[in-house]
């Protein structure tokens, strides 16, 4: 049975789950494909419907994992994959993709982003994804890793056309966007994909999330998850490479943190009180 998950509504008013999956460190080898395959379809079974992946992770490996994880199922899964900054020129940008598009087993990718800003002008990689736009081998364009300062270089650079998403690190341990750059999203209606949601699985067991997890029966990882899902315009991917774990992390959106939570989780973990660069992993 498919939970209610909270959506978020993206420019040009497509609505996604604001829960959906992520996929560094699939293909690697250090689990067994058929497991990540069965994860990645337990989790479609339930509604998370957004799968994260990029050309960077296990050099295209985990793009074969997910085309394997959608096959037969393409018309459920909202995709979104990255190319990397090396590869972000005008006709470089092209070539990545639709080396993605073969891994993936399809002919269009709903979101493609920017993995992070490198040498090439960002005009021209947003031609590129226009160009790609045009082809329909993408739906939408956005970018990753980038802080206030280079969204609104974006938004300059790229007008009229105008980013989908921005995926940045966010989570209860890295909570800086919340000084300025998730406010300012918000009010531009550019969705924050929240990557690393459990910190790489280093909030597992915090304390502070064990003793809240107490009282609405919930495990850390679950309410390290409800803490996201209640900020506007936040859609978190965490990954696991386990069905029953991405079974256990759906239920985080069945948790309805109270104001007392919430003061105890700033109180564990204080948001930010200053500007602070953006993090990245
Ligand atoms: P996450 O914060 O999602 O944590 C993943 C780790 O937590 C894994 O080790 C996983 O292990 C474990 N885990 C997941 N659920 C549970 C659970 N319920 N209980 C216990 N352990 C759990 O880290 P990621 O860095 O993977 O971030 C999520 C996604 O964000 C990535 O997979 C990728 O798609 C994206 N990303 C994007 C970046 C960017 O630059 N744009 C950078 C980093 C990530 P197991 O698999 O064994 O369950």
């Amino acid at each position: 049975m498919k939970a209610e998950l909270p959506a978020v509504t993206l420019p040009g008013g497509r609505q996604v789950p604001a829960l959906g999956l992520g996929t560094w460190h699939m293909g690697e080898g250090y689990a067994s494909p058929d497991e990540e395959v069965a994860s990645l379809r337990a989790g479609l079974d339930l509604g998370m419907t957004v799968i994260d992946t990029a050309e960077m992770y296990a050099d295209g490996g985990a793009e074969e994992v997910v085309g394997e994880a959608i096959r037969g199922r393409r018309d459920e899964v909202f995709l979104v994959s990255k190319v990397l900054p090396y590869n972000a020129s005008r006709a470089g940008t092209i070539a990545a993709c639709e080396a993605s598009l073969k891994r993936l087993g399809t002919d269009h990718i709903e979101l493609y982003l920017l993995h992070w800003r490198g040498r090439y002008p960002l005009a021209e990689t947003v031609e590129a994804f226009e160009t790609l736009k045009a082809q329909g081998k993408i739906g939408a364009w956005g970018v990753s890793n980038f802080d206030e300062p280079d969204m609104k270089e974006l938004l300059g650079a790229a007008e009229p056309s105008r980013p989908a998403a921005n995926q940045v690190l966010y989570n209860l341990a890295r909570r800086g966007i919340e000084f300025d750059l998730l406010r300012w999203s918000q009010v531009q209606g550019i969705p924050i994909m929240a990557y690393s949601p459990l910190d790489e699985g280093r909030l597992i067991g915090h304390p502070a999330l064990e003793e809240i997890g107490l009282v609405h029966n919930a495990s850390s990882a679950q309410v390290a998850l409800a803490f996201l899902l209640t900020k506007a315009g936040v859609i978190a991917i965490p990954k696991s490479g386990s069905p029953e774990r991405v079974r256990e992390n759906l239920r985080a959106a069945e948790i309805r943190l109270t104001s007392e939570d919430l003061r105890l989780l700033d109180a564990a973990f204080p948001p930010p009180t200053r500007k602070r660069p953006l993090e990245m992993i």
